[in-house]
């Protein structure tokens, strides 16, 4: 039986090794075979091309037919890393930068935890999902009959936080991470000479009265109890120096905690836009899309993976997360079918933020992850 100093060094050379050679959403080939490899060399069976490039271990135990998943991401950023590290990327122009090289190897850790160790009576699913970043990867494995070839009644995850000491713990009942929507608006007019603006119908100022507009979705139409956040990100047209653009792309990213919301902030921003074309005598076409949904902990399983991680955190390192956070991640996906939990943990006050360029996992962190993930698994699936 494996130690926790002699796992925790292991895992500590996994975590660096996933870190060297990163890989973009559905590209996760070395990941995934580094993956299967490693739960094959644990005694698991496994899945391999679930949805992609997603990975699928079951362990059983005792006679129990109760079965839960665990779930970690394994695709990495198109971030060119700044790190002088000696496990920093060979793979130019991309990174690890949200964790989920520590994600992956955190439920490794765990399967050979729970290989080893057993202590709990029933089937336990290690999920490693492909193109979380994408908001793309959890569908992939849905739509590849994850529920119904490898049955689950409740799911667990983890991300880590920076700014939270390592060694912390917190999670929340109910909305915990926002959906994220994704818009395009298109205005088309007639272009023309900068010094004719009269001669046509340009699209610049429509534009900017528009972007303006937008401003009141949030502030004049959203109940002040409800949060949401409607952001333009980008402004193209086809104009140049000396003539006015005809054509204006205006892109951007709402979010909030409700579909009710979310449906009002797309209803409204259609409103504004026909409004705002109609006024300035150019057509505008919204094209609105639902990327994440939002992530809602199941209240009776928070009070387990709290209860879990007493287990492994000291009591006052174990909090309710304090708000919701507008970040949005795709493990919500799979609570749209069975209750589960999503837990953070922390990276270290002075860790960068996540996906920027000099961020790096925590290996420090890496042990807590295994233990939590075992922990919930021997809570909710208890020996007689
Ligand atoms: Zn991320
Ligand atoms: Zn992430």
């Amino acid at each position: 039986m494996t130690d926790l100093t002699t796992l925790a060094r292991e895992m500590t050379g996994w975590r660096r090794d996933l870190h060297a050679h990163p890989e973009f959403g559905f590209e996760e080939k070395r990941t995934s075979a580094f993956v299967a490899a490693k739960l094959r060399e644990f005694g698991l069976e496994i899945a391999e091309g679930v949805g992609g490039t997603g990975v699928v271990g079951t362990l059983r135990r005792g006679s129990g037919n109760r079965a839960i998943a665990l779930r970690a991401d394994m695709d990495a950023l198109r971030i060119p890393e700044q790190s002088v590290a000696e496990y920093r990327s060979q793979n130019p122009g991309v990174m690890h930068a949200c964790g989920h090289d520590g994600h992956t190897t955190m439920l490794l850790g765990a399967a050979k935890l729970l290989a080893e160790d057993g202590g709990f009576d029933g089937t336990v699913r290690f999920i490693f999902q492909p193109a979380e970043e994408w908001g793309k990867g959890a569908l992939a494995m849905l739509d590849d009959g994850l529920m119904e070839r490898f049955p689950f009644e409740e799911i667990y995850g983890l991300h880590n936080m920076p700014g939270l000491p390592v060694g912390h713990f917190e999670t929340r009942a109910g909305a915990m991470m926002s959906a994220e929507d994704n818009f395009e608006i298109v205005l088309k007019g007639v272009g023309g000479h900068a010094a004719r603006p009269h001669a046509g119908n340009e699209v610049l100022v429509a534009a900017c009265a528009l972007i303006t507009n937008l401003q009141t979705i949030v502030s004049r139409r959203l109940s002040p109890a409800d949060i949401g956040v409607v952001s333009v990100t980008e402004l193209v047209t086809d104009g140049t120096r000396n003539a006015l653009p005809g054509l204006a792309r205006i892109l951007g990213d709402a979010r909030s905690f409700r579909p009710e919301v979310s449906a009002g902030i797309e209803r409204q921003m259609r409103v504004i836009a026909e409004g705002t074309a109609l006024t300035y005598n150019v057509s505008a076409e919204v094209n609105y899309t639902r990327e994440f949904v939002p992530l809602v902990n199941d209240a009776a399983l928070v009070e387990e993976a709290f209860a879990a991680a007493r287990t492994v955190f000291e009591s006052d390192h174990i909090a309710t997360a304090r708000e919701p956070m507008t970040g949005s991640e795709d493990f919500a996906r799979f609570l749209e079918h069975v209750p589960g939990c999503f837990v953070f943990l922390g990276n270290g006050r002075d860790s960068a933020p996540l996906h920027n360029p000099t961020y790096d996992f925590n290996d420090a962190g890496l042990i807590h992850g295994a233990r939590f993930h075992a922990a919930i698994v021997k809570r909710r699936l208890p020996t007689k």
